[in-house]
């Protein structure tokens, strides 16, 4: 959708397809256990998109997208009713987090007061020059370290080695691997500049905006149209694919040449999600009363714990204690459940294809943290690997994140080029989650690969 609203807005004639009924892909919104309780399919917490430097200055609000922000971005509870508490001052974050109050200034402090800069490097094709070496300095040198190492050398505590592994592991990497340092540092300044909302009526209203506004500059949406061939396509001067790199190998044909599909098709997927969504008769009763007013709760105890976790996933095997990402979007948004009743977003991740139903271990987690918690459901909705890919045929194997992000994929995604969002083919794109900068709805994919198409054929 930014792709199309780029190319709209450059004055060029759009037609988005997509496949299902509805547009919104990743940010649907949808009443998946009973009537009155609006679950998100899939995304919930949007600090990439209220800090997306081309979404933020989109006029999206005139199209009904609203923020709203959960009084706490973050919480991580441990056992005993402690947590790390991410707020949305660094100083009032630095100061719950007792001895570690200083390094979390260093660290995480002096990076947020950098956002605006920080934001376009992280959000940009990784393998462009930086125009702010200084801020990439302060920022890349110490992202680069594995997040099991710095979070043990920065920090002392329970709480801060929490809060920071929990921010971590979103990498869907064991914790032992170069930049998993990234995803913290980037997330939790990522709290403090823009914070970590939820878009008021669901995920939904920001791809509703999004179409809206491109209606308006002249776009075009055809949904119920699910491509297999570029030859279902009207003729264009371009096309931009927002597919997993196995999905345009197939449907290119011969418009690609056989040595770069084999290139497409050597793209490893990452490690997949498990999520179950709940109907609840009353807010979770987390024991720490920080996480009864954060809109996300990381509940996977100690650093070591989930670092054990994200290492059980690299090896092949389910976690016996997952890390539970869960997402309390009702307590600021009371339009998502009926009075009084809420929603609960949760999930972990697997390995990619796995069949282990995980609901019973998900839900032993947020009993661990908030005990009688299971009395509150009135139904569940579980989607495991298989209904993810069957969802949406870009989660390959139930890869939520558009591949994995080992080694060079992270950078150089999907291929090892300086042109990601090139084929060989100059009239045809790639602009899914599997180019720079990778998963979340923050639209650079898909701004970035508009551009190149504007810079070149489009030109
Ligand atoms: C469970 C889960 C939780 C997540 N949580 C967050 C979060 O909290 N915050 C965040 O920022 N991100 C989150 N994400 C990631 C985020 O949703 C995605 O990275 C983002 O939506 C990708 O956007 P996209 O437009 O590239 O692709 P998509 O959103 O996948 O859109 C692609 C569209 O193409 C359509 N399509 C696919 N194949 C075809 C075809 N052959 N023909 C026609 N149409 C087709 C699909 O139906 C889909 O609508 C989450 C994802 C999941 C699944």
């Amino acid at each position: 959708m930014s792709a199309a609203v780029t190319l709209a807005a450059a004055g060029r004639s759009v037609l988005v397809v997509e496949g299902r009924d509805t547009v919104g892909g990743g940010t649907r919104t949808a009443e998946l256990t009973l009537p009155g309780f609006r679950h998100d399919v899939c995304s919930a917490i949007h600090p990439l998109a209220a800090g997306s430097p081309y979404l933020s200055q989109l006029p999206l609000e005139r199209y009904g997208l609203r923020w709203l922000q959960p009084e706490l971005p973050l919480a991580h509870p441990l056992d005993g009713g402690r947590a790390g508490v991410l707020h949305r001052s660094v100083d009032e974050t630095a100061d719950g987090l007792g001895a570690d109050a200083k390094a979390y200034r260093r660290w995480v402090g002096s990076i947020a007061e950098r956002w605006d800069d920080l934001a376009p490097m992280v959000t940009g094709s990784l393998v462009k020059v930086p125009r702010h070496p200084l801020v990439l300095t302060r920022f890349g040198l110490p992202a680069l370290v594995p997040a099991s190492r710095a979070g043990r050398t920065w920090f002392s505590t329970d709480e801060a080695q929490a809060l920071f592994a929990g921010c971590a592991a979103h990498a869907f990497l064991p914790l032992d691997h170069l930049l998993t340092t990234s995803f913290a540092l980037v997330l939790l300044a990522a709290g403090h500049a823009v914070g970590w909302p939820v878009a008021a009526g669901g995920s939904q209203a920001i791809a509703d905006a999004l179409a809206a506004h491109l209606t308006e500059l002249g776009g075009e949406i055809r949904t119920g149209e699910l491509i297999t061939s570029l030859a279902q396509l009207p003729p264009s001067r371009a096309v931009l694919l927002d597919l997993a790199p196995r999905q345009v190998a197939d449907l290119a044909g011969d418009r690609l040449s056989e040595r770069y599909r084999a290139r497409l098709r050597q793209f490893s997927p990452g490690p997949a999600a498990f999520k179950v969504d709940y109907a609840l008769s009353g807010p979770v009763p987390w024991t720490n009363v920080a996480c009864r007013r954060a809109g996300t709760v990381h509940a996977g105890g100690t650093a070591d714990e989930v670092a054990a976790g994200e290492a059980a996933i690299g090896a092949g095997r389910p976690p016996e204690r997952p890390y539970v990402l869960v997402a309390q979007q009702s307590l600021v948004d009371p339009s998502r459940a009926p009075a009084g009743q809420h929603t609960l977003w949760a999930y972990c991740h697997v390995p990619n294809g796995s069949t282990f139903d995980m609901t019973e271990r998900i839900e032993a987690q947020i009993e661990r943290f908030a005990p009688g918690f299971r009395d509150l459901v009135l139904a569940r909705h579980v989607a495991g690997p298989a209904w993810f890919e069957s969802y949406n045929p870009s989660y390959v194997g139930g890869d939520i994140a558009g591949g994995a992000h080992r080694g060079l994929q992270l950078v150089f995604r999907p291929t090892i080029s300086v042109r990601p969002y090139h084929t060989p083919d100059p009239t045809l794109f790639l602009c899914s989650a599997s180019t720079p900068p990778g998963a979340g709805v923050h639209g650079m994919c898909g701004h970035h690969a508009a551009n190149a198409a504007l810079a070149s054929v489009l030109a």
